[in-house]
């Protein structure tokens, strides 16, 4: 390992089998490891036998910490950084100590493993091509409504993280905006025992989350498909109605059917059952 470097570690977002054998190595061998939270870091160092001294960094002491972290690497010491779980960096802290490593001309290196919006944008089903990845949600509706008024002809697939006590309310202002019929997908829980991968109409998210409580624990990524991208896509469960009702109906009829039903839009709906009609 080379002097005075900074290593940015990532860390498992709820499988401790994700960690990498680099991150093990480096985070053994570094002087010093600056985390989040010790509280959270130090069960899982010590689950893979790493004893390396920990020092807090967090967006309340991180102006501060910053002095003296640099202070080491600059004589010499290699340090790594992680936060509780993912990426650092990633809507976690370390920003600035990252840049000011950068204009100080100190190393910085990353050691890449979990994140969850690249983990969720992987199992989707949205196209991975383009994305756009928007990190937490502002706190009040009116914050969060502003800035989905802004995302709502963004044609590249939207990420958003969210946390249990406001996924119910930024839902549903997601779709006062985007859109009931709008494609997304709830990631829930990746990695850990309740994963679970959920793709339908913001409208029938709403609905879901509403009836049932256990999809409303954890930890989540949202992921909107883009604006375009909309119109090429109906959701398994439209798909499932429009089946079964164009099998019994005109085709008019049935699209109009699961149009009230999904939140899915008529016209594709149409063209979908002309398909299926083999028309
Ligand atoms: N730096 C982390 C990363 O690289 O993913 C993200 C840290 S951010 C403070 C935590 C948020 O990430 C959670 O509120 C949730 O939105 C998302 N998240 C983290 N772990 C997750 C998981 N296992 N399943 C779904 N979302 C997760």
């Amino acid at each position: 390992m080379e002097n005075g470097v900074l290593y940015v570690v990532a860390t498992p977002i709820g499988n401790r089998g994700d960690i990498t054998e680099r991150a093990k190595e480096v985070l053994n061998a570094v002087s010093l490891i600056a985390a989040e939270d010790t509280r959270h870091s130090r069960p899982l160092l010590k689950s893979l036998g790493i004893s390396t001294r920990l020092v807090a960094m967090h967006e309340h002491n991180e102006r501060e910490m910053l002095e003296k972290l640099t202070r080491m690497l600059q004589q010499g010491d290699t340090l790594a950084l992680i936060s509780d779980a993912g990426t650092p960096l990633i809507s976690d802290p370390g920003f600035p100590l990252v840049r000011t490593c950068h204009q100080l001309g100190i190393r910085v290196s990353p050691l890449p493993g979990p994140s969850a919006a690249i983990a969720a944008l992987s199992a989707a089903g949205l196209p991975t091509d383009r994305f756009r990845f928007e990190g937490f949600s502002a706190r009040t509706s009116s914050a969060r409504k502003g800035v989905f008024e802004t995302l709502k002809d963004e044609p590249l697939t939207l990420i958003f993280y969210e946390s249990s006590h406001r996924i119910q309310a930024s839902l549903a202002d997601m779709a006062a905006l985007f859109g009931e019929g709008r494609q997304c997908v709830l990631a829930r829980e990746l990695t850990k025992l309740h994963e679970t991968i959920i793709q339908c109409t913001l409208g029938e998210l709403c609905r879901l989350l509403e009836n049932d409580p256990d999809q409303r624990k954890g930890e989540f990524v949202i992921l909107i498909a883009g604006a375009t991208q909309d119109d090429e896509l109906l959701s398994p469960e439209a798909l499932r109605i429009l089946k079964l009702l164009v099998d019994e109906l005109p085709v008019k009829k049935a699209a109009a059917l699961t149009a009230r039903i999904t939140g899915e839009k008529k016209n594709r709906l149409y063209q979908q059952a002309l398909i299926l009609r083999g028309e």
